[in-house]
């Protein structure tokens, strides 16, 4: 505590020093007047926090003593089942020594006691563990210590009325809201708004009570001795680490679970001692833009939970620089300090004790993808990093915040409220107001809105599951509002003009009740909440975006293409940098209702005249699509698979769509149906697709390959550039695509006669089967490329239907039987090694065989990381994730070169 007393009356015993261990571990390390026992790169052991704190006490920051508790030390915690290590009790005892004589005063002492506060903190910062447990040490004795040295009753009893609150809800998860009626009772029989409005006599009573409640709620009287409390609480600290909110955002923010948290004891120094003290958080650039300036709000006689509680609403930071202009420099001067030194954006705690600062935490700051390529851009040019760390400092998929839609500038739309934007990016969704319901009814296929008065880090999962998040309450650095930015997700907070009544399930902003199932649409970038669903449109990207691309281009190996079947998705693809496109599935053409008419006449025909006339009538679309997609592609490669799916797929399911077709075509209903009886397969997964519907209809394919040389050589023929790839799908043996290259030779040489013109093509197949990548050296020796389609190599080489593991794939990842998501993230052991086998093959008989994959997992960033390990020469994915598949590219590229990616984001 810094409430440092000359006249204090017993004198203080001589603290020892830190106990030399002469073997074994060392579980505690200290920081303080100046030195520390960690440094910055100790993470691992110390947590983040613990890890800054000792940082900034070696660069000289003014941070009160303290001392840090191990990551080890919780996990033999836990393998010791929930014990304390041998000996970390004593080293705290010692170390709590050496912060008694930094801070001239005596933890328990009763004349002049040390406060301190005990916070967790991992390596990763989770917003899911265990707070801050402030003002630990109080009891009836020190209480009068403290009243004594302060001189202020008022201050002495809101302190213990806090701390028990916070010791009830923290450590012994006492619910928290019992603790606030108890005080907002007490507002309410003084008919003041404000808890500062209560005097020392308010908080006295509101002392008597809340140890009450604490009898009532545990059995056990509020514990007295500060020991006890500090083992207490220090417990809580680490039985946080296994709590359900930690568990849930490990997994969804990939933190392994045996990391551990540390746990950090400081002295107290206090916000909360009048006009001149106050408590804020901050970061050195503007965490949602990254704009370079001094980001941070703060709240006057307050302690630091009133500040990201959210419920009283902080003040900008240039208020302090009007009412405290030394202390206002100083912090400035520390954040400059303190980014030189890492050469990042770092967010930082602080609190001003009667008229002195404060630090109390600095660690690197979470940021939006916006801010996080923007300050990365802003440091490579200020010279602090370079180009590999500016990339290694933005996760890919991060991105996906960016390439999300914002609302059509154009659109008229109904404005409701305006909130605080504290993260950015537009939401529409149906209404709920709590975080179970939004699980519940995204489960249903739903979109909502989470709205909330303030979240908490039990709502987590329905934050995750929803589009957008609304608060009635809370700044910039609310809870809603940090997670929300962490999770790219649409947020809003502080809206004041809202009042949420949450039994009703509604709320109210001026005349208008928004009920709960009704659509609102949030912009978080401008804070606006909007009734209805607005019409969104993808964003505007900026300079410092296209910069960052640019780097990745010049720091990858892997080349990144589009899964792209339309000239406007080819477009999108192309924007993005696309290096090509690397599967145009043909089929997706053929779903307009005057195609998939002409479609079905060619599946019904009875014979192949009949089929090559309904083929004649869609040949001219094909050609157009493949016109407007080389055109885009401006002289790209675009890799065009010819037909895959079962025929049955284009068919008429119902009796009513089969009645329409019957009378469009003038066949009989019984003809379809026997058809569609004829095409049924009990497992058309592994049925007549693929090239085998090439094989024994070659007259679909030669259409095809006509279609897509007309379309080139036409072009060619205006001198615009084009590179068809033509891809045969699901090819098993050597001799398919011998068949199937035979017929596109034959076909494109003809076309480009009859057009006298050369374009240059390639004719190549997917590696779906897992006899095509065993036998990957014979089927090379035809194939001028390769393109893995992991979705159905994974069905085949897994066993797994693609559409049914839904069902159970989710269970297996709860309970960990796999770790991921074999659709998702390739499964490197198992389907991995069969790429593998199939790329070396296929290159021992075909040097010059260029590999690609084109399955979901080309936008996977762990998946590029293998892909890029086992030299594909590029990955191809959505047109929407090629930014995030691109900077994957370049970490892939970066790691295997021994760099670390830094996860400044999460
Ligand atoms: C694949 O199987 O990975 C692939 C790209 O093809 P589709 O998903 O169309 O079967
Ligand atoms: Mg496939």
């Amino acid at each position: 505590m810094a409430l440092t007393s000359k006249k204090q009356k017993k004198p203080l015993k001589k603290a020892s020093t830190s106990k030399k261990l002469t073997s074994g571990k060392k579980y505690v390390y200290y920081f303080g007047d100046g030195k520390a026992e960690g440094t910055a790169q100790m993470k691992d052991l110390l947590g983040g926090k613990g890890a800054g704190l000792a940082e900034m006490t070696n660069l000289g920051i003014p941070v009160p003593s303290g001392f840090t508790i191990t990551t080890e030390a919780c996990r033999e915690y836990f393998s010791l089942g929930k014990k304390f290590p041998d000996r970390m009790w004593e080293e705290v005892l010692n170390n709590l020594k050496n912060v008694e004589k930094s801070m001239n005063s005596e933890f328990g002492n009763p004349e002049n006691p040390l406060l301190i506060s005990v916070r967790s903190g991992a390596k990763f910062s989770m917003p899911g563990m265990m707070d801050t447990v402030l003002n630990l040490g109080l009891n009836d004795e020190t209480l009068k210590g403290l009243i004594k040295k302060t001189k202020n009753e008022k201050f002495a009893y809101d302190t213990y009325r806090r701390f028990i609150t916070m010791f009830g809800s923290i450590v012994t998860n006492i619910d928290r809201k019992k603790f606030e009626d108890l005080l907002e009772e007490a507002k309410k029989a003084k008919d003041v708004q404000l808890d500062t409005e209560l005097d020392a006599k308010d908080f006295k009573t509101l002392v008597k009570k809340y140890k009450e409640l604490y009898k009532k709620e545990t059995g056990t009287n509020f514990p007295s001795d500060p020991y006890e409390q500090l083992r207490m609480a220090i417990k809580a600290v680490f039985d946080s680490w296994y709590g359900d909110r930690a568990a849930t955002y490990r997994r969804l923010h990939g933190i392994p679970d045996d990391l551990g948290t540390a746990c950090n004891i400081v002295a107290m120094v206090f916000g909360n001692m009048g006009e001149n003290s106050g408590t804020g958080v901050g970061f050195t650039r503007d965490p949602s833009t990254g704009e370079k300036k001094f980001f941070a709000e703060f709240l006057v006689n307050a302690q630091g939970e009133d500040v990201v509680s959210g419920i009283r609403t902080p003040l900008k930071i240039e208020e302090l620089k009007r009412r405290m202009p030394k202390i206002y420099s100083q912090l400035e001067k520390i954040c400059n300090k303190l980014e030189k030194h890492y050469k990042d954006m770092l967010d930082i705690e602080f609190t001003i004790q009667e008229g002195k600062l404060y630090m109390l935490q600095t660690r690197v700051g979470k940021r939006t993808a916006a801010a996080a390529i923007k300050i990365a851009v802003d440091m490579v040019n200020e010279k602090l990093i370079d180009k590999k760390i500016a990339l290694l400092r933005i996760e890919p998929e991060q991105l996906n915040q960016l390439l999300h839609p914002t609302i059509d500038l154009k659109a008229e739309v109904k404005v409701i409220a305006k909130g605080l934007p504290a993260s950015p990016g537009a939401a529409v969704g149906r209404v709920v107001f709590s975080a179970q319901d939004a699980e519940e009814w995204v489960e249903k296929g739903e979109r909502v809105i989470l709205v909330r008065n303030e979240t908490s880090p039990e709502d987590i999962g329905g934050m995750a599951v929803a589009q957008g998040i609304l608060t009635a309450r809370g700044g910039m650095t609310s809870h809603a509002a940090v997670v929300g930015r962490g999770m790219g997700k649409c947020c809003v907070v502080g809206c004041g003009e809202i009042t949420i009544r949450e039994e009703e399930k509604c709320f109210t902003a001026g005349e208008i009740t928004v009920k709960e199932g009704d659509y609102i649409t949030l912009n978080g970038t401008t804070g606006e909440v909007i009734l209805g669903q607005a019409p969104l449109v993808m964003p505007k990207l900026s300079k410092e975006f296209y910069t960052i691309m640019q780097w990745t281009d010049e720091l990858s190996k892997l080349k990144v293409r589009a899964n792209a079947d339309t000239p406007k998705d080819a477009r999108v693809a192309r924007d993005f940098g696309a290096s090509g496109i690397g599967l145009c599935r043909t089929e997706h053409m053929f779903f307009d209702p005057d195609r998939i008419r002409a479609f079905r006449e060619m599946i019904l025909s009875d014979n192949i005249d009949q089929r090559k006339k309904a083929l004649d009538k869609i040949k001219p679309y094909q050609k157009k699509d493949f016109i407007g997609i080389f055109k885009e592609m401006k002289g790209l490669p675009v890799t065009i698979r010819l037909l895959d799916p079962p025929l049955h797929e284009f068919l008429p399911k119902t009796d009513e769509e089969i009645e329409i077709l019957s009378n469009e075509m003038g066949v009989s209903i019984r003809r379809i149906k026997s058809k569609i009886k004829a095409l049924e397969e009990f497992n058309p997964m592994l049925g007549h697709r693929g090239c085998r519907l090439g094989v024994t209809y070659p007259e679909i394919y030669e259409m095809q390959v006509r279609a897509i040389m007309e379309a080139a050589c036409e072009l060619a023929k205006k001198k615009i550039k084009v590179i068809p790839e033509i891809m045969i799908p699901l090819v098993a043996h050597v001799n398919e695509l011998k068949l199937m290259k035979e017929l596109t030779v034959k076909t494109s040489e003809d076309v480009m006669k009859q057009y006298r013109i050369k374009v240059e093509y390639k004719v190549g197949t997917m590696i779906e089967l897992a006899r095509a990548a065993i036998t990957a050296d014979q089927i090379a020796t035809e194939a001028e490329f390769f393109s893995f389609g992991t979705n159905d190599l994974t069905q085949s080489v897994f066993g797994l239907s693609r559409d049914d593991a839904g069902k159970f794939l989710p269970f297996y990842i709860d309970n960990k039987i796999i770790e991921d998501d074999p659709f998702i993230t390739i499964d490197t052991e198992g389907v991995g090694q069969i790429m593998e086998i199939g790329v070396k093959k296929g290159r021992k008989t075909n040097k010059n065989l260029k590999v690609g994959i084109c399955g979901e997992h080309g936008g996977d960033p762990k998946s590029i990381e293998f892909c890029h390990k086992i030299n594909l020469n590029y990955v191809s994915c959505s047109p929407y994730r090629v930014p995030i598949a691109k900077l994957a590219a370049a970490h892939a590229n970066l790691k295997g070169k021994g760099a670390e990616v830094i996860k400044s984001t999460v």
